[in-house]
């Protein structure tokens, strides 16, 4: 049978093909155990790119990512191509992918699996069956914001200036990304996060964000926190939220703050989408928030949670196949529960386990799971 959910395999360089690998392991099991076809692709970004063709991603590649259901990224970059070209520098290929697919909606959820609770900076009982996620609006506002620059002013100052801007528009597709997710979640609600205290974008930020809950979703909860506030009571209570939507620059700090209420970059995954087609179906990549890791690439040690996690949120967000995903994210529940881990988020009395022996506990959890 002919497969509907197409996705674009682009492992990149360093841990990246190794961790992409246990993902291909798990895609080859939905197939087999859950009738599920997947029409797969694989090309590439980054460095290997650079090397193959003088460019981090070509046009053939990002023709390919306009049509794919999904992307699925590994990581870019290493010290092969530290010192080439600002403009083909391999991260160049990953910002044009976000850029041109317009994937304005960043998705980062913070989740700590039980078994790792006892890893985190925090205490145990704040953290412990966390379970929240931070959308950020990724292609606007002061990151892009125009006039930016540098001057040298008449009396010898420098100034730098960089313009906070939101437009309605931008404000309401990404709050509507963060309502739709809360909408599919148990007991969902939205945490709208500005400035409004001391900045017009945020005025306008929040009002545009009640107005789409009072237009749009009214069923579900909408509550307002300043990003000051909400940085702090990340720290305090974070199992009071369940969706945070919020700009660019808020976003950019608040998710590297839930980030690390869970441990290790080895674990946490994301997805960046863009508008919605005629079908309701979003432009979408999905990637691990970690690099290429370059210190241990190659020699079977990377954790490949992240990069399997990520592709669990394709299976929700891009092909509709929430219970599978949730079947991925139970499996490395339950291998981390059996105490399996790979070296950055080793533990004492734990089995140690290598990049492929991650892949081979999970696909055995998955087998227990579905006999
Ligand atoms: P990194 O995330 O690659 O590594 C940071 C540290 O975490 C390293 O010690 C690494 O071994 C460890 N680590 C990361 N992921 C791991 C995993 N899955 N399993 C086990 N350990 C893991 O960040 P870096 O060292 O600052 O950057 C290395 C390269 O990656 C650079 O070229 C950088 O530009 C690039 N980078 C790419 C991305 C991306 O592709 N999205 C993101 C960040 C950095």
């Amino acid at each position: 049978m002919a497969s509907n959910r197409s996705l674009l395999i682009l492992p990149g360089d360093g841990i990246g093909a190794e961790a992409m690998a246990q993902v291909r392991r798990i895609i080859a099991w939905l197939e087999k155990n859950r009738s599920l076809s997947f029409e797969l692709d694989e090309d590439l970004v980054g460095g290997a790119s650079i090397d193959a063709h003088g460019v981090p991603v070509t046009d053939a590649v990002m023709d390919k990512a306009f049509k794919a259901d999904a992307v699925l990224l590994g990581a870019v970059g290493g010290p092969k191509w530290d010192n080439i070209d600002f403009s083909i520098k391999p991260e160049r290929g990953l910002l044009r992918l976000r850029k041109d697919l317009e994937l304005f909606a960043n998705l980062r959820p913070a989740v700590c699996f039980d078994a790792l609770a006892d890893a985190s900076s925090l205490k145990r009982d704040v953290v412990a069956g966390l379970d929240i996620l931070i959308v950020r609006e990724l292609t606007g506002g002061v990151y892009f914001g125009e006039p930016r620059g540098i001057t040298t002013l008449p009396n010898g100052q420098r100034r730098g200036v960089n313009t906070q801007v939101y437009d309605t528009d931008e404000i309401r597709r990404v709050v509507r990304v963060a309502f739709d997710i809360a909408r599919a979640r148990p007991n969902g609600k939205v945490t709208s996060s500005e400035k409004a205290n001391v900045m017009e974008s945020g005025i306008l930020w929040r009002e545009e964000a009640q107005w789409v809950h009072d237009n749009e979703y009214a069923d579900i909860p909408i509550s307002h926190m300043y990003a000051d506030n909400c940085a702090m009571q990340l720290v305090r209570n974070p199992k009071q939220f369940d969706v945070i939507v919020t700009d660019n620059l808020f976003g950019d700090v608040l998710s590297d703050i839930a980030a690390m209420l869970t441990g290790s970059l080895g674990m946490l995954p994301s997805a960046s989408l863009g508008a919605a087609d005629a079908n309701g179906k979003r432009r979408a990549m999905y990637e691990p928030v970690h690099g290429s890791a370059p210190d241990i690439a190659g020699q079977n040690l990377a954790n490949p949670i992240a990069t399997i996690l990520s592709f669990a949120m394709a299976l929700r967000y891009s092909y509709d196949l929430g219970a599978d995903a949730d079947l991925v994210e139970q499996a490395v529940q339950d291998v981390l529960a059996a105490g399996f881990r790979t070296g950055d988020i080793m533990q004492p009395g734990m089995t140690r386990t290598s990049t492929t022996g991650m892949g081979d506990a999970i696909l055995a959890a998955l087998d227990k799971r579905a006999a």
